[in-house]
């Protein structure tokens, strides 16, 4: 079985506990317009090109993508085999278990290649390696279900409650989402709420207070943790990368204040919020 991916990151300090292996796996549904990684949703590979790298060689000519010496011009996006991906995630066992880490899998959204996330759980799992999975929510139930004995922790995605707004911005209704996060909280596992924070687009304070009007009663068995996270514009230099036009409004982060009035907003309901990432 082949698993589609675009890239294997290691010593992550970002997408759960200790030090992870975060496998990114190919192709996403939403096509959210802040994304700062847009090589990760088609599930296609894709040609890139970085024109600062280039130095003029011209051994790719006649589309010999793999000539170039400098990799301005790359395939993005590979196969391996579960196996591979497995051999892979093996070399830094000594790390999670030191560090208290392990493995996430991330995109794009994992669940988009749901059979080849399931048996890589299962392994990491039988290995005894501590699993979370970063999702953006949009995926059916049953896929979710059928991951959860080899989860340890979810990372789930909320990028706009309100639904017009959602379908803009991401390409796709909310509603799915909020769904599934309704049945994961009844059950028994991690769940860490992400929420990309972009300066006048879901930054307001009326909106964080339904956001946190619903996360808390949800009342799951274990405590959720809210991570909001700044918008940044690293990932925008990558479209022009891959050809792809850049046509998102002018996005900013919210200023650190805004960031403290909303974590106050979300702890007024009794929720755990961090700003940043997980070591913030
Ligand atoms: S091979 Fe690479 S460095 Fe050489 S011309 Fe092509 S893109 Fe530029």
């Amino acid at each position: 079985m082949d698993v589609m991916l675009f890239n294997i990151q290691k010593f992550s300090m970002q997408d759960g506990p200790g030090i992870r292996t975060t496998v990114f796996l190919k192709g996403c549904p939403l096509s959210c317009q802040w994304c700062h990684n847009p090589e990760s949703i088609s599930s296609l590979t894709q040609e890139s090109f970085n024109e600062r790298r280039c130095i003029q060689c011209h051994r790719c000519a006649g589309g010999n993508i793999g000539a170039c010496p400098t990799e301005a011009r790359r395939e993005i996006g590979y196969r391996l085999s579960v196996e591979e991906v497995l051999l892979e995630i093996d070399k830094d066992q000594v790390f999670y278990e030191e560090s208290g880490g392990g493995v996430t899998f991330s995109g794009g959204e994992p669940l988009f290649q749901s059979q080849q996330l399931l048996t890589l759980l299962k392994a990491c799992k039988d290995r005894g390696y501590h699993t979370a999975v970063d999702t953006s929510g949009y995926a059916q139930w049953e896929d979710i279900e059928r991951m959860l004995p080899y989860t340890d922790l979810f990372l789930y995605d909320l990028k706009h409650f309100k639904d017009e707004l959602h379908r803009i911005y991401t390409g796709v209704s909310n509603q799915l989402i909020l769904e599934n996060l309704k049945r994961l909280s009844k059950l028994n596992c991690t769940l860490w709420i992400r929420m990309p924070i972009i300066k006048e687009i879901n930054d307001q304070p009326d909106l964080m207070k339904d956001i946190g009007r619903f996360l808390a009663s949800l009342s799951p068995q274990t405590p959720i943790q809210v991570f909001l996270l700044p918008y940044h514009e690293l990932g925008v230099g990558k479209y022009k990368q891959l050809g792809i036009t850049y046509n998102q409004q002018n996005f900013l982060p919210p200023s650190q204040l805004d960031l403290t009035e909303l974590k106050s907003i979300l702890k007024s309901f009794n929720l755990d919020v961090k700003i940043g990432g997980y070591y913030d």
